[in-house]
């Protein structure tokens, strides 16, 4: 008689936040498979303390964390590490938001961990260091975010070398038919109503100004390998179609489902395997019509070609921008600056930073921390 496997240890990273707690609702009907075996988080402690009973994890982390600090990236860090490199783990669901996730990354990929990656700003911080770890710790990411879930769902099973082109979705954001002048005029709430997806407010802010959209396109050159010439972005209100892969026949494959994230963080749990889930709201073709798509308007939206730029430049740039990004939005949600003040934060810390020292971690740790200086004393904030 065959043996069902033993569950995976899983630790989620984040738990609190909303891939945090969407991870912990697929672990929860995916018991036989895999178990909760740590949890973190730096907000939210009723419900961390809640999620610890629910699920009786052997390690539970209250991470302290100062948000304006220039380093607010290394306050917690042995708490997410040691999460991280636990012998009982074999999954890391890294749901940080931001640098802060990305000692963490590093750490499980060195210890030969899969990171089921939310946390996007750590690839684009350091692609290459991540490159690296995955290397010499025999570690490997596999994507939670959608379009980059949707490409490799699509590219499983074909080498790199047959893919031409990939196109990523962009949902277009709250503002995708606002004029340049009303987006001198929008306000926190206005940024926060994200017209297909619930998530947390800095990913919201960033899909409001297709910064996001940047991040991911640097996402999906260090995660696939693709040169960023073969990387484009398209607007599809409707969040159904997550990405299309072009092959070198001309043949176009794209992944489609409902917008739920529950769909890409059980598959970067499972890949390349497919289990039965019933949490997934079924497919209606007709109920999803019209899908329809737009180019991308780079007058409007600056923040996505800044960032694609930084990418091509590479070096210091992508952890400039990411860092300039990420505190630009902080003083935005905070009721600092204006919507439209965040394009030219992170383009005036990109002129001034880009040419950083780059090659180790301490160096893009140094970028990071230059960059969001600048962006306070351009603000005075
Ligand atoms: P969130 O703000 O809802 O949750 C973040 C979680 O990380 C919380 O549990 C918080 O307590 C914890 N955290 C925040 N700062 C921390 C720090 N300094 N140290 C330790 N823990 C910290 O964010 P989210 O929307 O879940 O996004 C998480 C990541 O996933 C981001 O990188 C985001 O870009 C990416 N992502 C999110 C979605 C989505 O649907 N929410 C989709 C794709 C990718
Ligand atoms: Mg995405």
């Amino acid at each position: 008689m065959m043996r069902a496997a033993a569950p995976k240890g899983v630790a989620v990273l984040g738990s609190t936040g909303s891939i945090g707690t969407t991870a912990l609702r697929v672990l929860d009907r995916q018991r036989d498979r895999f178990r909760v075996n740590a949890l973190t988080a730096n907000s939210n402690g009723a419900l961390l303390k809640e999620q610890a009973r629910k699920f009786s994890p052997a390690f539970v982390g209250m991470v302290e964390s100062q948000a304006d600090a220039d380093e607010a990236w290394k306050s917690g860090t042995e708490a997410l590490i040691a999460a991280a490199t636990r012998d009982d783990v074999d999954i890391v669901v890294n749901a940080i938001v931001g640098a802060a996730g990305l000692d963490a990354t590093l750490a499980a990929l060195q210890g030969g961990k899969r990171v089921a990656l939310a946390n996007k700003e750590t690839l684009v911080i350091a692609g290459d260091l991540v490159r690296d770890a995955c290397a010499k710790g025999f570690g490997e990411v596999v994507p939670v975010d959608s379009e980059h879930s949707a490409i490799l769902q699509c590219i499983t099973g074909h080498p790199t070398s047959q893919i031409r082109r990939v196109v990523l979705t962009a949902s277009g954001g709250p503002f995708r038919d606002w004029t340049v002048e009303r987006l001198t005029t929008a306000t926190v709430d206005d940024a926060l109503r994200h017209p297909t997806w619930r998530m947390g407010r800095k990913i919201t802010i960033d899909s409001a100004t297709l910064a996001n959209k940047a991040l991911e396109v640097i996402e999906a050159h260090f995660l696939f390998g693709l040169p960023y010439e073969n990387i484009e972005v398209v607007v599809h209100p409707q969040s159904v179609v997550h990405s299309f892969v072009e092959f070198i026949d001309g043949s176009v494959v794209a992944q489609m489902s409902v917008p739920t994230m529950e769909l890409p963080v059980l598959y970067a749990l499972t890949h390349p395997e497919r289990v039965a889930d019933d949490g997934v709201p079924a497919f209606d073709p007709v109920r999803l019509s019209p899908m329809t798509y737009e180019s991308v308007d780079h007058a409007r939206f600056p923040a996505l070609r800044l960032g694609i730029a930084a990418g091509v430049a590479g070096g210091a740039a992508p952890a400039v921008f990411n860092a300039a990004n990420e505190c630009a939005v902080a003083a935005f949600l905070a009721g600092k600056i204006g919507f439209a003040d965040i394009p030219p934060a992170i383009s005036s810390a990109l002129d001034r930073l880009s040419d950083l020292p780059a090659g180790t971690r301490e160096q893009l740790l140094d970028a990071d921390a230059a960059a969001r200086r600048h962006v306070r004393e351009m603000f005075k904030c």
